[in-house]
Protein backbone atom coordinates (compact mmCIF):
# COMPACT_ATOMS: atom_id res chain seq x y z
CA UNK A 1 0.00 0.00 0.00
CA UNK A 2 1.33 3.73 -0.50
CA UNK A 3 2.17 5.43 2.58
CA UNK A 4 0.68 8.94 3.20
CA UNK A 5 2.72 11.93 3.90
CA UNK A 6 1.73 11.46 7.86
CA UNK A 7 3.12 7.70 8.14
CA UNK A 8 6.41 9.21 7.99
CA UNK A 9 5.66 11.84 10.97
CA UNK A 10 6.83 10.17 13.99
CA UNK A 11 6.92 13.18 16.27
CA UNK A 12 8.72 12.94 19.63
CA UNK A 13 6.55 12.95 23.02
CA UNK A 14 8.11 16.37 23.81
CA UNK A 15 7.80 17.30 20.50
CA UNK A 16 4.34 16.66 20.45
CA UNK A 17 3.78 18.34 24.10
CA UNK A 18 5.09 21.54 22.80
CA UNK A 19 2.89 21.81 19.70
CA UNK A 20 -0.25 20.95 22.76
CA UNK A 21 0.74 23.65 24.47
CA UNK A 22 0.81 25.97 21.63
CA UNK A 23 -2.81 24.53 20.74
CA UNK A 24 -1.55 23.16 17.76
CA UNK A 25 -3.00 19.59 17.08
CA UNK A 26 -0.70 17.09 14.94
CA UNK A 27 -3.65 17.60 12.15
CA UNK A 28 -3.21 21.03 12.07
CA UNK A 29 0.80 20.67 11.87
CA UNK A 30 0.75 17.94 9.59
CA UNK A 31 -1.34 20.52 7.38
CA UNK A 32 1.02 23.34 8.02
CA UNK A 33 4.35 21.32 7.17
CA UNK A 34 2.77 19.71 4.01
CA UNK A 35 1.46 22.91 2.95
CA UNK A 36 5.04 24.49 3.76
CA UNK A 37 6.07 21.54 1.83
CA UNK A 38 4.28 22.45 -1.44
CA UNK A 39 5.00 25.72 -1.59
CA UNK A 40 8.56 25.35 -2.19
CA UNK A 41 7.75 22.24 -4.46
CA UNK A 42 9.63 19.85 -2.09
CA UNK A 43 8.76 16.13 -2.13
CA UNK A 44 6.56 14.82 0.92
CA UNK A 45 9.63 13.28 1.45
CA UNK A 46 10.72 16.52 3.23
CA UNK A 47 7.97 16.79 5.63
CA UNK A 48 9.92 15.20 8.61
CA UNK A 49 12.35 17.29 7.67
CA UNK A 50 10.62 20.40 8.24
CA UNK A 51 7.99 19.39 10.69
CA UNK A 52 11.66 18.41 12.98
CA UNK A 53 12.64 21.88 11.98
CA UNK A 54 9.47 23.42 13.02
CA UNK A 55 8.96 22.28 16.34
CA UNK A 56 12.26 22.18 17.88
CA UNK A 57 13.94 25.52 16.30
CA UNK A 58 13.30 29.14 17.70
CA UNK A 59 15.28 31.50 16.22
CA UNK A 60 15.39 34.94 16.98
CA UNK A 61 14.15 38.00 14.56
CA UNK A 62 14.07 41.17 14.43
CA UNK A 63 11.34 43.33 12.10
CA UNK A 64 12.76 46.91 10.85
CA UNK A 65 10.19 49.33 9.57
CA UNK A 66 11.30 52.02 7.67
CA UNK A 67 9.44 54.36 4.21
CA UNK A 68 6.48 52.03 4.42
CA UNK A 69 2.49 51.68 5.13
CA UNK A 70 2.88 48.79 7.37
CA UNK A 71 1.22 46.91 4.85
CA UNK A 72 3.00 43.94 5.58
CA UNK A 73 3.16 44.05 9.14
CA UNK A 74 -0.89 44.11 8.38
CA UNK A 75 -0.32 40.95 6.19
CA UNK A 76 1.67 39.14 8.78
CA UNK A 77 -1.12 40.24 11.69
CA UNK A 78 -4.55 39.12 9.70
CA UNK A 79 -3.02 35.81 8.97
CA UNK A 80 -5.45 33.24 10.52
CA UNK A 81 -6.76 29.85 10.02
CA UNK A 82 -5.06 27.65 9.46
CA UNK A 83 -3.34 29.35 12.19
CA UNK A 84 0.03 29.63 9.77
CA UNK A 85 0.74 33.26 11.65
CA UNK A 86 0.05 31.69 14.97
CA UNK A 87 2.59 28.71 13.88
CA UNK A 88 5.33 31.29 12.55
CA UNK A 89 4.67 33.57 15.66
CA UNK A 90 5.23 30.79 18.02
CA UNK A 91 8.45 29.01 16.36
CA UNK A 92 10.06 32.51 16.20
CA UNK A 93 11.24 34.80 19.47
CA UNK A 94 9.97 37.82 17.80
CA UNK A 95 12.62 40.52 19.79
CA UNK A 96 11.54 43.68 18.40
CA UNK A 97 8.56 44.66 16.06
CA UNK A 98 7.72 48.48 16.57
CA UNK A 99 4.42 47.95 15.69
CA UNK A 100 3.45 45.07 17.97
CA UNK A 101 6.22 45.06 20.80
CA UNK A 102 4.96 45.82 24.16
CA UNK A 103 8.20 47.86 24.78
CA UNK A 104 8.76 51.83 23.68
CA UNK A 105 11.33 54.22 23.17
CA UNK A 106 14.65 53.59 24.90
CA UNK A 107 13.20 49.91 26.40
CA UNK A 108 12.70 49.11 22.91
CA UNK A 109 15.87 50.16 21.22
CA UNK A 110 17.61 48.04 24.19
CA UNK A 111 15.73 44.91 22.52
CA UNK A 112 17.11 45.87 19.40
CA UNK A 113 20.39 46.04 20.50
CA UNK A 114 20.69 43.29 22.76
CA UNK A 115 19.62 41.22 20.11
CA UNK A 116 22.29 42.47 18.04
CA UNK A 117 25.39 42.26 20.22
CA UNK A 118 24.20 38.95 21.92
CA UNK A 119 23.26 36.84 18.79
CA UNK A 120 25.66 38.18 16.67
CA UNK A 121 25.25 36.21 13.21
CA UNK A 122 22.71 33.82 14.36
CA UNK A 123 19.36 36.14 14.16
CA UNK A 124 16.73 37.12 10.91
CA UNK A 125 15.77 39.77 10.10
CA UNK A 126 12.76 41.36 8.51
CA UNK A 127 12.61 44.76 6.73
CA UNK A 128 9.90 46.09 5.60
CA UNK A 129 9.85 49.71 3.61
CA UNK A 130 12.26 51.51 1.76
CA UNK A 131 15.49 53.31 2.70
CA UNK A 132 16.35 57.01 1.99
CA UNK A 133 19.49 57.92 1.13
CA UNK A 134 19.43 61.46 -0.26
CA UNK A 135 20.29 64.08 2.73
CA UNK A 136 22.41 61.50 4.63
CA UNK A 137 19.24 59.46 5.31
CA UNK A 138 17.35 61.90 6.85
CA UNK A 139 13.87 61.79 6.11
CA UNK A 140 13.77 58.45 8.66
CA UNK A 141 15.18 57.96 11.15
CA UNK A 142 14.25 56.16 14.51
CA UNK A 143 15.75 56.29 18.35
CA UNK A 144 17.91 58.94 17.07
CA UNK A 145 19.84 57.10 13.81
CA UNK A 146 19.05 56.90 10.28
CA UNK A 147 17.08 53.58 8.76
CA UNK A 148 20.46 53.36 6.38
CA UNK A 149 22.53 53.50 9.96
CA UNK A 150 19.71 50.64 11.48
CA UNK A 151 20.03 48.78 8.46
CA UNK A 152 23.96 48.35 8.00
CA UNK A 153 24.28 47.17 11.74
CA UNK A 154 21.21 45.10 12.03
CA UNK A 155 21.22 43.39 8.63
CA UNK A 156 25.25 43.38 8.50
CA UNK A 157 25.34 41.70 11.71
CA UNK A 158 22.19 39.13 10.67
CA UNK A 159 22.31 35.37 9.22
CA UNK A 160 19.98 36.37 6.57
CA UNK A 161 17.57 39.50 6.26
CA UNK A 162 14.27 38.87 4.53
CA UNK A 163 12.85 42.31 2.68
CA UNK A 164 9.19 42.35 2.64
CA UNK A 165 7.22 44.66 -0.39
CA UNK A 166 8.01 45.80 -2.65
CA UNK A 167 9.02 49.40 -0.95
CA UNK A 168 11.75 47.46 0.81
CA UNK A 169 13.36 45.28 -2.09
CA UNK A 170 13.15 47.94 -4.52
CA UNK A 171 12.21 51.69 -3.20
CA UNK A 172 8.84 50.71 -4.38
CA UNK A 173 6.01 53.93 -4.10
CA UNK A 174 8.59 56.14 -2.04
CA UNK A 175 11.19 55.58 -4.90
CA UNK A 176 8.62 56.68 -7.26
CA UNK A 177 9.31 59.14 -10.13
CA UNK A 178 10.58 61.99 -8.50
CA UNK A 179 11.72 59.70 -5.45
CA UNK A 180 12.41 63.12 -3.29
CA UNK A 181 13.95 61.10 -0.48
CA UNK A 182 16.30 58.83 -2.57
CA UNK A 183 14.49 55.70 -1.72
CA UNK A 184 16.07 52.90 -2.64
CA UNK A 185 15.78 48.89 -1.39
CA UNK A 186 17.42 47.16 1.39
CA UNK A 187 19.83 45.16 -1.20
CA UNK A 188 20.81 48.18 -3.04
CA UNK A 189 21.36 50.43 0.92
CA UNK A 190 23.01 47.64 2.09
CA UNK A 191 24.84 44.98 -0.58
CA UNK A 192 26.75 43.63 1.73
CA UNK A 193 23.96 41.93 3.70
CA UNK A 194 22.26 38.35 2.96
CA UNK A 195 18.84 39.16 1.68
CA UNK A 196 16.20 37.77 -0.34
CA UNK A 197 13.49 39.64 -1.86
CA UNK A 198 9.95 39.40 -1.09
CA UNK A 199 8.24 41.80 -2.98
CA UNK A 200 4.24 42.72 -3.33
CA UNK A 201 1.98 45.09 -2.47
CA UNK A 202 1.76 43.75 -0.01
CA UNK A 203 4.28 40.75 0.97
CA UNK A 204 2.49 37.49 0.96
CA UNK A 205 2.59 35.98 4.36
CA UNK A 206 2.58 32.49 3.28
CA UNK A 207 5.76 33.56 0.78
CA UNK A 208 7.51 34.67 4.20
CA UNK A 209 6.96 31.66 6.27
CA UNK A 210 7.51 29.33 3.57
CA UNK A 211 11.27 31.37 3.69
CA UNK A 212 11.65 31.07 7.21
CA UNK A 213 10.53 27.57 7.31
CA UNK A 214 12.71 26.71 4.46
CA UNK A 215 15.95 28.33 6.57
CA UNK A 216 15.02 26.58 9.32
CA UNK A 217 15.25 23.25 7.63
CA UNK A 218 18.17 23.56 5.21
CA UNK A 219 19.75 26.33 6.77
CA UNK A 220 19.80 28.80 3.97
CA UNK A 221 17.87 31.11 1.79
CA UNK A 222 15.50 29.17 -1.01
CA UNK A 223 17.03 29.93 -5.01
CA UNK A 224 16.52 33.01 -6.42
CA UNK A 225 16.11 34.92 -9.89
CA UNK A 226 18.15 37.98 -10.99
CA UNK A 227 15.76 39.96 -9.28
CA UNK A 228 16.78 38.26 -5.85
CA UNK A 229 13.34 36.47 -5.54
CA UNK A 230 13.06 33.18 -4.62
CA UNK A 231 12.10 30.87 -7.69
CA UNK A 232 9.39 29.28 -5.85
CA UNK A 233 7.28 32.00 -5.50
CA UNK A 234 8.31 34.25 -8.23
CA UNK A 235 9.09 31.46 -10.80
CA UNK A 236 6.07 31.83 -12.79
CA UNK A 237 4.51 34.97 -14.49
CA UNK A 238 0.68 35.46 -13.22
CA UNK A 239 -0.64 35.60 -16.70
CA UNK A 240 0.50 32.09 -17.02
CA UNK A 241 -1.64 30.31 -13.97
CA UNK A 242 -4.62 32.93 -14.27
CA UNK A 243 -7.92 31.67 -13.96
CA UNK A 244 -8.52 33.83 -17.16
CA UNK A 245 -6.26 32.62 -19.08
CA UNK A 246 -8.60 29.96 -21.26
CA UNK A 247 -10.89 33.66 -21.96
CA UNK A 248 -7.33 36.04 -23.07
CA UNK A 249 -6.69 32.51 -25.57
CA UNK A 250 -10.06 32.74 -27.07
CA UNK A 251 -10.08 36.41 -27.63
CA UNK A 252 -12.50 37.33 -24.96
CA UNK A 253 -12.01 40.39 -23.08
CA UNK A 254 -13.68 42.95 -20.79
CA UNK A 255 -14.04 46.40 -22.53
CA UNK A 256 -15.56 48.26 -20.24
CA UNK A 257 -16.21 47.82 -15.87
CA UNK A 258 -19.25 45.98 -15.38
CA UNK A 259 -20.06 45.22 -19.35
CA UNK A 260 -20.93 41.40 -20.05
CA UNK A 261 -17.57 40.33 -20.07
CA UNK A 262 -16.80 41.38 -16.76
CA UNK A 263 -20.03 40.22 -15.17
CA UNK A 264 -18.90 36.78 -16.80
CA UNK A 265 -15.21 36.71 -15.97
CA UNK A 266 -13.49 37.42 -19.09
CA UNK A 267 -9.74 38.58 -19.16
CA UNK A 268 -9.03 42.05 -17.82
CA UNK A 269 -6.09 42.58 -20.51
CA UNK A 270 -7.79 45.15 -22.05
CA UNK A 271 -8.58 46.84 -19.05
CA UNK A 272 -4.77 47.39 -18.38
CA UNK A 273 -3.96 43.76 -16.57
CA UNK A 274 -0.21 43.86 -16.05
CA UNK A 275 -0.09 39.42 -15.55
CA UNK A 276 1.54 39.13 -18.53
CA UNK A 277 4.59 41.29 -17.38
CA UNK A 278 4.50 40.25 -13.86
CA UNK A 279 6.43 37.21 -11.87
CA UNK A 280 4.53 35.94 -8.86
CA UNK A 281 2.61 33.19 -7.43
CA UNK A 282 -0.31 35.42 -6.52
CA UNK A 283 -2.95 32.74 -8.68
CA UNK A 284 -2.21 30.14 -6.93
CA UNK A 285 -0.98 31.24 -3.11
CA UNK A 286 -3.79 34.01 -3.27
CA UNK A 287 -3.92 36.39 -0.20
CA UNK A 288 -6.29 36.11 3.10
CA UNK A 289 -6.03 32.49 3.33
CA UNK A 290 -6.30 31.47 0.02
CA UNK A 291 -10.22 33.63 -0.40
CA UNK A 292 -8.78 35.27 -3.08
CA UNK A 293 -6.51 38.08 -5.09
CA UNK A 294 -7.37 40.96 -7.57
CA UNK A 295 -7.79 39.18 -10.68
CA UNK A 296 -10.32 37.05 -9.04
CA UNK A 297 -11.89 39.97 -7.80
CA UNK A 298 -12.29 41.03 -10.81
CA UNK A 299 -9.59 44.20 -10.79
CA UNK A 300 -6.55 43.63 -13.50
CA UNK A 301 -3.33 42.89 -11.81
CA UNK A 302 -0.86 46.00 -10.98
CA UNK A 303 2.37 44.30 -11.34
CA UNK A 304 3.41 45.03 -7.88
CA UNK A 305 5.63 42.83 -7.75
CA UNK A 306 8.13 44.01 -10.20
CA UNK A 307 10.75 47.07 -9.48
CA UNK A 308 9.70 50.15 -10.48
CA UNK A 309 6.42 49.17 -10.89
CA UNK A 310 4.52 52.55 -10.13
CA UNK A 311 6.50 54.44 -12.94
CA UNK A 312 6.74 51.18 -15.54
CA UNK A 313 3.15 49.83 -15.06
CA UNK A 314 1.61 53.06 -14.98
CA UNK A 315 -1.01 54.43 -16.64
CA UNK A 316 -2.61 50.81 -14.71
CA UNK A 317 -5.65 50.76 -16.71
CA UNK A 318 -4.26 50.85 -19.84
CA UNK A 319 -3.30 47.40 -21.54
CA UNK A 320 0.38 46.80 -22.32
CA UNK A 321 1.11 47.44 -25.13
CA UNK A 322 1.96 44.94 -27.96
CA UNK A 323 1.70 41.44 -25.60
CA UNK A 324 1.89 38.38 -29.08
CA UNK A 325 -1.60 37.05 -29.87
CA UNK A 326 -4.37 39.93 -28.78
CA UNK A 327 -5.54 42.67 -30.54
CA UNK A 328 -4.29 42.32 -33.71
CA UNK A 329 -5.98 38.49 -34.22
CA UNK A 330 -9.14 38.34 -33.03
CA UNK A 331 -10.41 34.86 -34.02
CA UNK A 332 -9.49 32.15 -31.02
CA UNK A 333 -7.66 30.49 -33.68
CA UNK A 334 -5.76 32.93 -34.88
CA UNK A 335 -5.05 34.21 -30.95
CA UNK A 336 -3.67 30.55 -29.80
CA UNK A 337 -1.91 29.99 -33.18
CA UNK A 338 0.11 33.30 -32.18
CA UNK A 339 0.99 32.12 -29.07
CA UNK A 340 1.92 28.68 -29.67
CA UNK A 341 4.28 30.11 -32.34
CA UNK A 342 5.55 32.80 -29.98
CA UNK A 343 6.20 30.63 -26.79
CA UNK A 344 8.05 28.23 -28.80
CA UNK A 345 10.45 30.49 -29.74
CA UNK A 346 10.65 31.10 -26.06
CA UNK A 347 10.10 35.30 -26.69
CA UNK A 348 6.95 35.44 -24.87
CA UNK A 349 8.35 36.79 -21.54
CA UNK A 350 11.22 38.29 -22.94
CA UNK A 351 9.35 40.04 -25.68
CA UNK A 352 7.13 41.38 -23.71
CA UNK A 353 9.70 42.69 -21.38
CA UNK A 354 11.37 44.73 -24.04
CA UNK A 355 7.61 46.19 -25.00
CA UNK A 356 7.28 47.76 -21.91
CA UNK A 357 8.64 51.14 -22.23
CA UNK A 358 7.90 54.88 -21.19
CA UNK A 359 5.68 55.56 -24.27
CA UNK A 360 2.65 53.91 -23.25
CA UNK A 361 0.33 55.78 -25.37
CA UNK A 362 1.02 53.55 -28.82
CA UNK A 363 -1.69 50.71 -27.92
CA UNK A 364 -5.03 53.23 -28.53
FE1 LIG B 1 -5.34 36.92 -16.33
FE2 LIG B 1 -4.54 39.40 -16.74
FE3 LIG B 1 -3.50 37.43 -18.21
FE4 LIG B 1 -6.03 38.19 -18.58
S1 LIG B 1 -4.15 39.43 -18.96
S2 LIG B 1 -5.29 36.10 -18.42
S3 LIG B 1 -6.68 38.72 -16.48
S4 LIG B 1 -3.27 37.71 -16.01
Amino acid sequence: MKSRPDDALNLDSETMEKLRKKGVSRRDFLKFCSAMAASLALPSSFIPQIAEAVANKKPYLVWLEFQDCAGDSEALLRASKPTVGQIVLDILSVEYHETIMAPSGHRAEKSLNDVVKNHKGKYLVVVEGSIPLKDDGIYCCIGGKSALAIAEEVCGNAAATIAVGTCATYGGIPAANPNPTGAVGLKEAVPGATVINLPGCPVNVENLTACIVHYLTFGSLPDTDRLGRPLFAYGKRIHDNCERRAHFDAGQFTQQWGDEGHRQGWCLYEMGCKGPETFHNCPTVKYNEGTSWPVQAGHGCMGCSEPNFWDTMSPFYKRLPNVPGVSVEKTADKVGAALAAVTAAGLVIHGIGRAISPQKNDDE
